[in-house]
């Protein structure tokens, strides 16, 4: 029962629906390149949702975390290990950070950075000074909290009750910000995605994010960048935020830093690097050896200089080719990109949804992502070779101008 027909027929049997999948198994890969189990090969524009940043079964990748299996796989955090602290070490410098956590997930780190941001505020001011402003169209996970902390109605259904304390103001609109901010004397944190991903690629204007940067300062309310996304060299920078010149009080990470194996972060400055002690947070797995191992390897690679400049490269060249699609007509409405980060805003006829163009790319060899109600988006590995873009684009290209 090796091809995908069967396998996705056993594999629904056992495992929640859950996911509206696509209906491939994929089975193996190297690089940028997958295989299903009926022995296609599909360009990957996804690695796993900006996972994979150094594509699949990178061969540095896996000797380090391998190394690493063979030393010892896990152990509690009742113990110090020797890995993992060579990662904060690598990690809490190109943040320009002081302490950093780890998790499992991009949902956990910013669980974690809701808890530091608000028992930073209880140390300071008390009680019921607890509440957080988040974007509209924001995404930042699904655990009860961070749902909660979503801002996109369509996450805040079936699982009453949710958390309190979430708020929701419109991005790059300060004025609401401002007035928000100014009418209630209960907010500790604001959380924003340098560039919203799961709602679309929508950019965040410098501007209005140094203006909201000095009323946080003016009101001790703390900056949280969710770069769970962003982060690990997906734009171009190591965190996307460095674009705003603007310094965060909390950085969350996950997707992109493990190369493939689960770990979050969330990250603070000096103002809140003892504020969670002993007892207060945890988890069984944070902090993996080999999921740490992992990490520092993709960290070591992405950070160069001369690999940072190759994604900001590579994202102009495939906005370039895009734009030189022939026959694209007016079938893209706007390409919002930032190095390896981009998102085809796509004119739709009608009951069409990206999805749909997801599954043609897909049927002709090409795995690409959607984002918000009409875009796709691809998240490439980040050490896509031009040729594989070449090849994938061509994909895209009949499928966009035929
Ligand atoms: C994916 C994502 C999350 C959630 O991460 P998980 O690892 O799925 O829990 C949170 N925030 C942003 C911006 C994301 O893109």
């Amino acid at each position: 029962m090796a091809n995908n027909q069967d396998l996705i027929k056993y594999h629904d049997e056992y495992i929640m629906g859950t996911y509206g999948r696509y209906p491939v198994v994929l089975v193996e890969g190297k690089g940028s390149v997958l295989k299903d189990a009926d022995g296609k090969s599909y360009i990957d524009f996804t690695s796993g949702i900006g996972v994979n940043s150094l594509g699949a079964a990178n061969n540095g990748w896996v000797s380090a975390v391998s190394k690493q299996l063979d030393r010892i796989q896990h152990i509690s955090n009742y113990y110090y290990s020797d890995v993992s602290a060579k990662l904060a070490e690598k990690l809490t410098k190109l943040a320009k950070m002081s302490r950093v956590f780890f998790s499992n997930s991009g949902a956990e780190a910013n669980e974690g950075a809701i808890k530091l941001a608000r028992k930073y505020s209880f140390d300071k001011y008390g009680k019921g000074r607890g509440a957080i402003i988040t974007l509209k169209d924001s995404f930042h996970g699904r655990t009860m909290t961070t749902l909660a902390a979503t801002g996109q109605d369509v996450f805040h259904n079936y699982f009453f009750p949710f958390p309190e304390g979430f708020r929701f103001v419109e991005k790059n609109n300060i004025e609401e910000f401002i007035s928000e901010t100014s009418n209630n004397s209960d907010i500790c944190a604001v959380i924003i995605e340098p560039i919203q991903g799961e709602s679309g690629v929508n950019f965040i204007d410098k501007d209005y994010i140094k203006q909201v940067k000095n009323i946080c300062l003016d009101k001790d309310i703390l900056l949280i960048f969710d770069e769970v996304q962003t982060g690990i060299a997906r734009t171009g920078k190591v965190f996307a935020h460095e674009y705003f010149d603007v310094e965060p009080d909390i950085i969350t990470a996950a997707k992109g830093l493990g190369g493939g194996l689960p770990i979050g972060a969330f990250m603070c400055g000096e103002k809140l690097k003892n504020t969670l002690s002993a007892g207060m947070h945890g988890s069984t797995y944070g902090g993996n050896p080999a999921a740490c191992a992992g990490a520092l390897e993709v960290l070591e690679t992405v950070s160069k200089i001369d690999f940072l400049d190759e994604v900001i490269k590579k994202g102009e060249y495939i906005v370039c080719k895009i734009k030189g699609f022939t026959g694209i007509g007016d079938k893209i409405i706007e390409i919002r990109q930032k190095g390896l980060m981009v998102g085809l805003q796509i004119k739709l006829n009608g009951g069409e949804a990206p999805k749909d163009y997801a599954l043609k790319c897909l049927n002709n060899g090409l795995l690409v992502l959607t984002a918000g109600s009409d875009v796709i988006r691809f998240l490439p590995p980040l050490n896509i070779t031009y040729e594989e873009i070449d090849k994938g684009l061509g994909i895209l290209e009949k499928i966009l101008c035929k």
